[in-house]
């Protein structure tokens, strides 16, 4: 008998229809003896549209009453499952963030979880009913609503799962597992089997949106094993679980790119100590995220000053930058947002040498310029032109071995 929690995203849970079959198949594995904690999004698209509904109220709604107004979502759907598993003929219990002891900060929208007494779900578990847990919210220290933040129910299945000790942590969605890139554009995509946290984590912070990054964080902190596998097929998917030797002998294990991503340089900055700090304060302040940050040595007391952020952030940035460059006594500041990042990532790097290398010699072989560079431990990425990613990305997946050779190129 293991104890098993489940999560299935919005669009596993989209209709009347879909939450039958999530039913049927949760009822399939208790059957098999297990105790199941279901974890569920709000359907598909409900979120979106409840925070239209506030937008439609007011253009700043009340940050306490926007997660009261959110978190119906959720509702919604433990209600409805538990309805489809009595109906058929088993016993169910829907559980809310408060009723499942899920404590959080106090931050509306996005809020951490800090505990969770266990209680009250291992009561219901030992009466052998199966348990439908509200996703992505929880209750503040002044007894109120709060939510985690967009796609947060990955993170209340994983706590849950550290919590409850559980066997597995599965993550059920519209694709069958992690691919070594992303196969729309690169057709001999593989599925992995295993993927380590840190890759895990890296590659969700380059955009992969299989698993929320913090509830990446939270697994790796509390070493629960994920499996994230899809809702309408029985394959197994892969596994997300702590780094083992084997996986350290292959080289790269994924290839992730980046589109979202814009670059700032300032030309001719005065090099004097403070001047970093000027530039970047204003744009700190304003909460944008600096990705990469590059500075020329310098000639003649001058050097330029290169840095990327989200494209959504650009032109405030553009505008940040330009009149703290102007006050510094800079030459000008340019833009670009036509450029994307590609980056490859594994744990394979710690122990060989080499990998930057092999990446630059096939850009260049492919005539793709690299415009900046970046490099941590486990990841090399490179800054190239938007319009050469794709083919960057397949050339990357095919020299670092990764191609699916089974599959026909497009
Ligand atoms: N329903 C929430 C959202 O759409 C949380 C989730 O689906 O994980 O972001
Ligand atoms: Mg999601």
């Amino acid at each position: 008998m293991a104890l098993i929690v489940q999560k299935y995203g919005g669009t596993s849970v989209g209709s009347i229809e879909k939450i039958k079959g999530v039913a049927e198949r949760v009822i399939e594995d208790y059957r098999q003896g297990n105790q199941m904690v279901v974890v569920l999004s709000a359907m598909a698209g409900q979120t979106d549209g409840l925070i239209q509904l506030a937008e439609e109220m007011t253009p700043h709604p009340d940050p306490r009453e926007l997660d009261v107004l959110m978190s119906t979502g959720e509702q919604v759907s433990v209600a409805l499952f538990s309805m489809a598993i009595k109906s058929m003929g088993h016993d169910a219990r829907s559980l809310l963030g408060f009723q499942a002891a899920i404590h959080t900060s106090h931050l509306y929208g996005k809020a951490r979880i800090h505990d969770i007494d266990t209680a009250r779900i291992t009561k219901e578990l030992n009466r052998q009913r199966i348990i439908a847990v509200a996703g992505f919210q929880g209750l503040n220290e002044r007894g109120d609503i709060t939510t985690l933040g967009r796609g947060g129910s990955d993170t209340t299945a994983v706590a849950l799962a550290a919590a409850l000790n559980a066997d597995v942590c599965e993550i059920f969605t519209d694709v069958d597992g992690v691919y070594t890139t992303d196969p729309n554009i690169c057709p001999r995509a593989k599925k992995m089997e295993f993927i380590s946290y840190e890759e895990m984590l890296e590659m969700a912070s380059l955009g992969a949106k299989v698993l929320e990054l913090r509830s990446v964080e939270f697994a790796k902190k509390f070493n629960v094993p994920i499996h994230v596998r899809s809702t309408f097929t029985r394959e197994r998917g892969t596994m997300v679980v702590a780094e083992t030797e084997d996986m350290e002998k292959v080289l790269v294990s994924g290839v992730a790119y980046n589109k979202n991503e814009a670059r700032v340089t300032i030309k001719k900055v005065p090099d004097q100590p403070g001047i970093a700090s000027r530039i970047f304060e204003p744009v700190f302040e304003s909460g944008i995220v600096v990705d990469m940050i590059v500075q020329n040595t310098s000639e003649d007391g001058l050097t330029d000053l290169t840095f990327t952020v989200p494209k959504p952030d650009f032109y405030k940035t553009m505008k940040l930058v330009s009149d703290t460059a102007q006050k510094v006594g800079a030459e000008k500041v340019l833009g670009d947002q036509d450029i994307a990042k590609v980056s490859v990532i594994g744990v394979g790097m710690r122990s060989h040498a080499g990998v930057a290398q092999k990446m630059f010699g096939a850009l260049a072989k492919e005539n793709i310029n690299i415009m900046m560079i970046s490099t941590s431990e486990i990841k090399v990425s490179c800054v190239i032109e938007e319009k050469y990613t794709e083919l960057a990305v397949r050339v990357l997946h095919n020299v670092f071995g990764l191609d699916n050779e089974d599959k026909e190129e497009k």
